[in-house]
Formats: C-alpha cells, sequence, structure tokens
C-alpha cells in the first residue's frame, strides 16, 4: 500500500517506521525540517522492544513537497495543527484516498471532513506509546493496540484491508464498530491525568502523592464518562479507572504529554481533550466542574508561557 503519515513525530515516525518495515511504501511529511534531514541522511532510528535500529526504507519530505497520491494518509499531528496540515495536502487525496485519524481527543472526524469526503474517512485510537528522543529518532517500548471504524458502513472492507496492513506491521489493529467507546475512554483518561499532571506538574505516579490527586482523576473520569453517554456512546467508568490504575502502576515516571508541552512553552490539545467534553456537556445539560476546572487552569498556564516567550 502506497501510504502517507501526515505528522511524522513521535506517532507518526513509529508507524510510519513499522509499516515501512513490513514492506509497504511509505513516506512521513512533516514540517520539522531537522528530523526530516535526520531521516534522508541516515534512515528512521528505531527504539522497540524488538531491538534498535535503523528504518531506510522511508520517504521524507515537507507536505507541500509531497507529489504522489497515497491510498492511505496517516494524520500523525497534534490536533491543533490538523487543518493546517491537511490543507498542504488536500491537492494530492485521490478520489480512492483514505483518511485515518488515530489522534487523540475529540473533533477530529470534524477537522478531517473539512477537507475530506466521509466515505474517505476512518476513525479510531490507539493505545501504542511513542517518544520523538531527537531529531530522526523514536522510541516505543511495552504494548499498544488500534481500534478503528469507517464513518461509513459502505467502507467496512476498506477499513478491513487497512487493519490487515497495520496487522502486517503488528500494530494489533481491529475494526470496530464500538471505536467511539475506545475514544471517549481514552478522551476520559486522558482529560483527567494529562490535565491535571500539566497544572501540578506531577508525573503520572505522583498523582498518588496526596489522597486528592486520585480523586480528582475519579471525578473527572465520571464527569466524561457521562458526557459521553450523552453523546449515545456507552463508555465505562470502571473500564477507565483500571486504565487509569495500569498507567500509575506500570508508568509511574511518565510525564504526559501536555505535561511536556507545558514545560517546553508549546500550546497543548487541551481544546479537543477537556475542551470538547464541556462543550459535548454543555449542549447535553451536564455539569462536570472538574472538567471544565482543569480546562481554565490548562489554559492560564498556556497564556502565560505564550506571554514569556
Ligand atoms: P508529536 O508532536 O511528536 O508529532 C506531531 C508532528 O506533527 C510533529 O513532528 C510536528 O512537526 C508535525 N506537524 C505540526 N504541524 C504540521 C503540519 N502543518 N504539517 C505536517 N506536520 C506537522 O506528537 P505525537 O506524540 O506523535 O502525537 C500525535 C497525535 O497522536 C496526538 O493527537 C497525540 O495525542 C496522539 N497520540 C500520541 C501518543 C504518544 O504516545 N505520543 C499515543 C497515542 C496518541
Amino acid at each position: 500500500m502506497n501510504i502517507a503519515i501526515l505528522g511524522a513525530g513521535a506517532m507518526g515516525s513509529l508507524f510510519g517506521g513499522l509499516l515501512a518495515e513490513a514492506g509497504q511504501r511509505v513516506v512521513l511529511l512533516d514540517i520539522d525540517d531537522a528530523h526530516l534531514a535526520a531521516i534522508r541522511d541516515a534512515g528512521l532510528r528505531l527504539d522497540t522492544d524488538a531491538g534498535s535500529r535503523h528504518v531506510s526504507r522511508l520517504a521524507a519530505c515537507r507536505p507541500e513537497q509531497a507529489s504522489e497520491a497515497p491510498d492511505l494518509l496517516i494524520v500523525f499531528t497534534k490536533t491543533l495543527h490538523t487543518g493546517q496540515a491537511l490543507a498542504a495536502v488536500e491537492r494530492l487525496l485521490a478520489p480512492h484516498t483514505l483518511v485515518l485519524t488515530l489522534q487523540n481527543g475529540l473533533g477530529n472526524v470534524e477537522a478531517v471532513g473539512r477537507h475530506v469526503r466521509q466515505e474517505r474517512i476512518l476513525v479510531g485510537m490507539t493505545t501504542w506509546p511513542a517518544d520523538l528522543c531527537g531529531p530522526g529518532h523514536v522510541r516505543s517500548h511495552g504494548q499498544g493496540l488500534v481500534r478503528l471504524m469507517p464513518l461509513v458502513i459502505q467502507q467496512q472492507q476498506a477499513a478491513a484491508r487497512v487493519a490487515e496492513v497495520l496487522n502486517l506491521a503488528a500494530l494489533q489493529c481491529e475494526v470496530d464498530a464500538q471505536a467511539w467507546v475506545a475514544i471517549w475512554e481514552k478522551v476520559a483518561f486522558n482529560a483527567a491525568l494529562n490535565s491535571l499532571c500539566a497544572v501540578t506538574g506531577c508525573t503520572v505516579g505522583q498523582l498518588n502523592a496526596a489522597p486528592e490527586g486520585m480523586a480528582l482523576a475519579r471525578a473527572v473520569v465520571a464527569e466524561v464518562v457521562a458526557t459521553a453517554r450523552s453523546a449515545g456512546v456507552a463508555a465505562d467508568a470502571a473500564h477507565c479507572m483500571a486504565s487509569v490504575a495500569h498507567a500509575l502502576a506500570h508508568h509511574a515516571g511518565h510525564k504526559p504529554s501536555m505535561l511536556q508541552d507545558v514545560l517546553a512553552g508549546r500550546r497543548t490539545e487541551i481544546a479537543a481533550i477537556n475542551g470538547a467534553v464541556v462543550a459535548q456537556a454543555r449542549r447535553a445539560g451536564i455539569a462536570v466542574p472538574n472538567t471544565e476546572m482543569l480546562l481554565g487552569l490548562v489554559r492560564l498556564v498556556e497564556a502565560r508561557a505564550v506571554e514569556h516567550s
């Protein structure tokens, strides 16, 4: 399959590298020139549980330099950059091109839908972790999975073909009619842990330093699950809290991406996570005070960083 990865940071490089290793034709599209140059010079250094190696069968360029229509475009920018990134590649998309978003948060279908017809869109989530260690170097340890679905039922076979290609790269993908449950449950997890860590500076494990940490996480999860249910999605609070407990037990030292963004003075994905939950809760007439408070606090932290830059 001819695959383009739009936004080849931590996740895009991981998926692109594994897909290229599995024999697909992959181009990484990004605006980070140092990262692109390092990949073109020496290949992508990929550190996973399978070992450390350089993947050289990868093309890498800026979006505006790409010239071939992909069969599949995987969007892996941060949510706040989706529109700008897709605008640069819209001219490349052929009538048969499928566009898959596995980004965190809500609103990704709407963002992609401004550039792509509904029947070409696949949506899902992934629990694979990845970190960018430096230009041309990505690390991912532990296991993960992908759950995806087409927006229209007629594209079930196309979605199955994409899952098959991802599975050839051992990405543990299933087409799942309940993908929205998985998406919302990950939103609940992120709305709780990411925003709490971003405003407190705590690593995941440090949220256990005082009982208030877990009490707040539980309250946010309950609010997001109630909001999901108002949108007709049967998310499960116990399932979300099991993921939170797993993160505390196995990734205690991890700084969630929102905390990393805050520490680096970058804008975060708060709008797509807590922001989108608050918007849906308002439409449904549900009170989500803890989620809303964390939204406001992260926005304040972001604004302070911009003022100081
Ligand atoms: P990242 O910041 O490492 O990568 C994003 C990349 O997009 C960067 O390389 C950036 O240069 C690029 N980009 C920005 N604007 C662009 C544009 N206009 N055109 C092309 N490229 C552009 O982020 P990430 O950690 O890989 O996360 C990507 C998405 O996946 C996010 O929505 C995140 O929440 C989600 N996610 C991340 C993880 C993880 O462990 N890192 C796990 C699951 C889901």
